[in-house]
């Protein structure tokens, strides 16, 4: 082994692969530091915190809490507009739902790759396993990830090593190669075992996607969404939106965005000036955003028929709904609440 300290960049995600990989490598005398990539479709964050069902979650940003576990530094990189061209045009196509997972990996590592030739570091370590995922963690695939970031042998997975050909810092005695792992499957016995013997309890659920683009439901608003719209763009508030409420497409021209909770409300709320938008003014009900393009009267009678619907005050046969449209004053339409079974299942995203 070498004297000098050499030093690693880890990908760090917030789940229990890459925090074992990472304190794999501190515990053979490697330097690491963290580095996590915000694309906009990450589950952390205040996303968390807005629906009730995940009040039991801790609210916390799993990428930070992984960092502070292992005592590095964490560095979060905001890859939102480069990520566009990856998950619009993925050379390698996408997983089972909207998830280009084997080109996010591929842009990931090359950023990494970046960064450690900036920032002169040694090399990248990644959580991956061999088998763990379909599309991005399979045999023939992480040659693939090591080829075209650009990385080669200088991308180490300390959890599968053994399993993989020798890589520079294993070559180089940078680090002990028999101290890898050669972890491989679905399983994730091995990942639980080794976490207890380092003393971790309270990480974040081992099946737990880090993404919402391998979200089905998710994955079919973002479809609809591209669809309306005649093309693939988006900005960062339309894949906030597709995170919250029901979504709803009564026509083709426009689409409800429903809140389900007062929680839902609240995040919508953030957003009313630049939507039109409608609540029941007499009884509770949600807020919705409307989103779409030449929307007519006609459409947001329509719209306030549904959004009465889905209020306390379905049952009435008349409830007034407040319509705002950005820099127009608000008006009242009084409106016959929609029966349940006129919403048809197809207008549901
Ligand atoms: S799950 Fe999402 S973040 Fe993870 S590799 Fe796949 S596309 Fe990338």
């Amino acid at each position: 082994m070498s004297n000098k300290q050499r030093k690693a960049a880890a990908l760090i995600s917030g789940g229990l692969d890459s925090l074992l990989a990472a304190k794999v490598m501190i515990e053979q005398g490697i330097h690491v530091e963290g580095l996590n990539f915000f694309t906009g479709f990450c589950v952390e964050g205040h996303t968390h915190a807005i629906r009730k069902k995940d009040k039991a979650k801790p609210k916390r940003n799993n990428a930070l809490w992984s960092a502070e576990q292992l005592g590095i530094k964490l560095h979060i990189v905001d890859i939102v507009d480069e990520y566009k061209d990856v998950l619009i045009n993925p050379k390698h196509g996408y997983g089972a739902n909207m998830n280009p997972c084997l080109d996010c990996k591929i842009f990931m590592v090359k950023k990494a790759f970046e960064w450690i030739s900036k920032n002169n570091f040694d090399f990248i370590i990644t959580g991956e396993v061999i088998g763990q995922r379909p599309m991005s963690q399979r045999k023939d695939t992480m040659p693939v990830v090591a080829r075209k970031s650009g990385a080669d042998d200088l991308l180490l997975r300390p959890l599968c090593a053994k399993n993989l050909p020798e890589t520079r810092p294993e070559r180089e005695g940078w680090v002990d190669r028999e101290k890898l792992f050669d972890f491989s499957g679905r399983s994730r016995k091995p990942q639980m075992a080794l976490a207890k013997e380092f003393g971790f309890s309270d990480y974040a659920s081992p099946a737990g996607g880090c993404c919402f683009l391998t979200d089905e439901a998710y994955s079919r608003k973002l479809v609809d969404m591209w669809e309306a719209r005649g093309d693939r763009e988006y900005e960062m508030d339309d894949i906030m939106l597709l995170k919250v409420g029901r979504h709803l497409r009564p026509r083709d021209n426009f689409k409800m965005i429903i809140s389900r909770e007062e929680g839902e409300n609240r995040f919508m709320e953030g957003y009313r000036k630049q939507f039109i938008h409608m609540a029941a003014t007499t009884q509770p009900g949600p807020l919705v955003l409307i989103d779409g393009s030449n929307i007519s009267d006609d459409d947001l009678e329509l719209a306030a028929r549904i959004t009465a619907r889905y209020g306390k005050g379905k049952s009435l046969d008349f409830v007034e709904i407040s319509i705002k449209k950005p820099n127009e004053s608000e008006y009242l339409l009084s409106v016959n609440p929609m029966p349940a079974d006129e919403v048809p299942e197809e207008w549901h995203r």
